[in-house]
């Protein structure tokens, strides 16, 4: 588990961090999401034990990384923003050097290298120089030096920035597989990047954390959608009048319908439409659709991001 306790960090008058603390939990992907400058890569160089935070602790499997720095990176496999890679080097030399410097022992290191040479597809570019790599391949270099130790958490930096949407495909379809034996902590602003790959997003702006919870729980609301067949008289009156309804706001459906998204009292956990669908029988509107309404993570990004500037 990544046990991350109340971290703060600044850089001269910046306030990096400002108190932030979350938890990884085993077999997770977790997508920390940030617009630039939100703290992100700031918190990645702390967990990863390069960058001393002013207050807070970082617990990897129990480990503190800041008391047992080498222990605790023993079991990270960390991708930074750019890779450090030696562009004269050919693949294979490279990821020989890292397995040294990672002090895989020698009697298996061939064996490391070829899992992770196979792991990510680098088997047909291990003698050709970094330097003459496409950037998606020089990412799964990145990735292999990654993996090298056989790390129990995987710690990536804007894994896709910089590449091309076939290239990102194939990393995320890397990241995926490599989750399956790790626990993945990855970085990235874009939002679709989240919904791809993991079920928990941490949502961090201004060096806050403004969410922390699973993709389904986000995007739910407790407000529903009716579309009626045409139009009736005094329907939005008729369902302000219910109890626990705070709006209700007319639209048009895309074929034209009649339709109302009726927003409850209370943001979660109650769901309206057995309330609706029992009005609507009454009244005897004639329904074509009634489900609960639910939000993208686009809309509960901008809203949060909305909250944030009126709150700066
Ligand atoms: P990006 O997506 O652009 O990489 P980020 O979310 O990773 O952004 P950080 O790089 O952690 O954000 O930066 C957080 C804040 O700290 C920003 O305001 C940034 O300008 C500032 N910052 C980061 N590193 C330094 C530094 N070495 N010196 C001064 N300020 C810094």
């Amino acid at each position: 588990m990544i046990d991350v306790n109340d971290l703060a960090k600044s850089y001269g008058p910046i306030q990096a961090l400002k108190g932030v603390s979350f938890r990884v939990k085993e077999g997770e992907i977790v997508g920390l999401l940030g617009p630039n400058g939100a703290g992100k890569t700031t918190i990645i160089k702390i967990l990863t034990g390069y960058l001393h935070p002013d207050e807070g602790t970082v617990l990897i499997n129990g480990l503190n990384v800041l008391e047992h720095t080498r222990e605790a990176q023993a079991q990270i496999g960390y991708l930074p923003e750019t890779a450090p890679l030696y562009p004269e080097l050919s693949v294979q030399a490279y990821l020989r050097m890292m397995a040294d410097l990672r002090r895989v022992p020698d009697d298996v290191q061939g064996e490391r290298l070829s899992e992770a040479i196979y792991a990510t597809g680098l088997e047909h570019h291990l003698t050709r120089p970094i330097s003459q790599l496409s950037k998606g391949f020089r990412q799964r270099v990145g990735l292999a030096q990654a993996i090298l130790h056989r790390p129990k958490f995987l710690i990536l930096d804007e894994p896709t920035v910089g590449l091309d949407p076939t290239q990102i495909v194939e990393i995320r379809n890397l990241i995926r597989r490599l989750a399956v034996d790790s626990t993945v902590l990855f970085s990235t602003h874009i939002l679709s990047e989240v919904e791809a790959l993991c079920d928990r997003a941490i949502i961090l702006m201004n060096g806050e954390i403004r969410a922390d919870a699973h993709l389904s729980d986000l995007a739910a609301t407790s407000d529903a959608v009716m579309i009626l067949d045409h139009a009736f008289p005094d329907v939005p009156a008729v369902l302000r009048g219910l109890e626990g309804i705070r709006g209700v706001e007319p639209f048009r459906s895309v074929d034209g319908f009649p339709g109302f998204r009726v927003s409850g009292e209370q943001r979660l956990g109650s769901d309206l439409c057995p309330m609706i669908y029992n009005v609507a029988r009454q009244q005897d509107w004639a329904l074509r659709e009634l489900r609960p309404d639910v939000r993208t993570l686009e809309t509960v990004f901008n809203e949060l991001a909305m909250a944030a500037e009126v709150a700066a």
